[in-house]
């Protein structure tokens, strides 16, 4: 964090402050554990704070330290609503547009409250009077470290804190694998080890919590691979029929669309999750490597994200998205085959 947006914080947060801590709509591991990280240290810093999400969030992160003390928008609105109207600072974490907050956005529009952004996604709206932005960051949970020790809270480094902040760098890095892991990244988690988060713990409470549907759908999702060498590319499709017989929960999806890049030789890989209920196709988009799933996200999905790690959506049925994917692979026949 730059000095001259510490020093906006400092002074804002000089005095006791009525806080709102706020995520992105679908919140992921990086998006919870960032946002209580930060309200555990607010709090132990005298301030009134309360973390409010759009929406649920899966059931592998509902063990996390503080859990109990998160609003969910779509279930309390009218506290959520009090919160926010009566809010003197808005922090906004792990999201870069106000538009990826679903129906908080008019809310924070409203809001006459100053708002901080803490946010490793590129292109960050500028609607906060200290942004704290950078992408080449692991995660929003590696930045809230580095602000905490920005303000010099090191020490207060508690084991709830560092339990959070663990699960969100390990869960936006595929534990510590993606490239946008760095040698700092590595020390911020040994630091939050010694704090007292308990590695083995968290890995198994987030990934080793499978439901026996979960892996069946897996399956399914697996069959429905289908890969075009000549584009480098694999992608996975899931129909809202094939969610309901599986028992589809909030989060069975999430890492699938890993199986796909994980197949010899694919560098852009693609999952495309039918939701009925929301009348749209969810599109998750990962890549390998210079080709920019966010510019690709952006330009077919109006959605967004990083070089490697994308979302979208579309409105188009299932089949009619798919086709319109196929067809417009060969427009990036050089892109996808440029030998790095
Ligand atoms: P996922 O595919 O796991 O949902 O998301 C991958 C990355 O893209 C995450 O960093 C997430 O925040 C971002 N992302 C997911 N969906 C959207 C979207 O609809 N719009 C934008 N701008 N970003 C998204
Ligand atoms: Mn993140």
């Amino acid at each position: 964090m730059n000095l001259e947006t510490t020093a906006t914080v400092q002074t804002l947060l000089s005095t006791p402050k009525k806080i709102v801590i706020t995520g992105h709509k679908n919140p992921d591991g990086d998006a919870i554990g960032s946002c209580l990280g930060l309200y555990f240290f607010l709090k132990a810093n005298g301030h009134d704070a309360q973390v409010i999400m759009p929406n649920d969030f899966p059931d592998f992160l509902k063990w996390l330290p503080g859990i109990d003390t998160l609003i969910i928008h779509e279930k309390e609105v009218e506290k959520s609503t009090e919160r926010i109207e009566n809010a003197d600072l808005i922090f906004t974490l792990d999201f870069n547009a106000l538009n990826r907050v679903g129906d908080l956005q008019p809310l924070l529009e409203k809001s006459t409250a100053k708002f901080i952004m803490i946010d490793h996604h590129q292109q960050p709206d500028a609607y906060a009077v200290a942004t704290y932005s950078d992408v080449r960051m692991s995660s929003t949970c590696e930045m809230v470290y580095h602000f905490i020790d920005a303000l010099g809270g090191n020490q207060q480094i508690s084991k709830a804190i560092a339990t959070l902040l663990y699960t969100g760098i390990m869960t936006d890095t595929g534990s510590f694998r993606f490239s946008s892991t760095t040698p700092v990244t590595h020390k911020v988690i040994a630091h939050l080890l010694e704090a007292g988060a308990n590695n083995a713990a968290i890995h198994q409470n987030v990934y080793d919590t499978n439901s026996p549907d979960r892996m069946r759908l897996l399956g399914v999702a697996l069959k429905n691979l289908q890969i075009f060498p000549e584009y480098k590319t694999a992608f996975i499709t899931l129909s809202q029929k094939e969610l309901d017989t599986h028992n589809f929960k909030k989060g069975d999806t999430e890492g699938f669309v890993n199986y796909a890049l994980s197949v010899k030789g694919v560098r852009f890989a693609v999952i495309f999750i039918e939701n009925k209920q929301e009348s749209i196709v969810k599109i998750s988009l990962r890549s390998k490597g210079d080709f920019s799933v966010n510019e690709f996200s952006r330009k077919h999905y109006n959605g967004g994200g990083h070089t490697n790690a994308a979302g979208g959506r579309s409105l188009q049925s299932l089949n009619k998205t798919i086709t319109h994917f196929i067809s417009i692979l060969p427009d990036y026949t050089e892109e996808l085959n440029d030998d790095a």
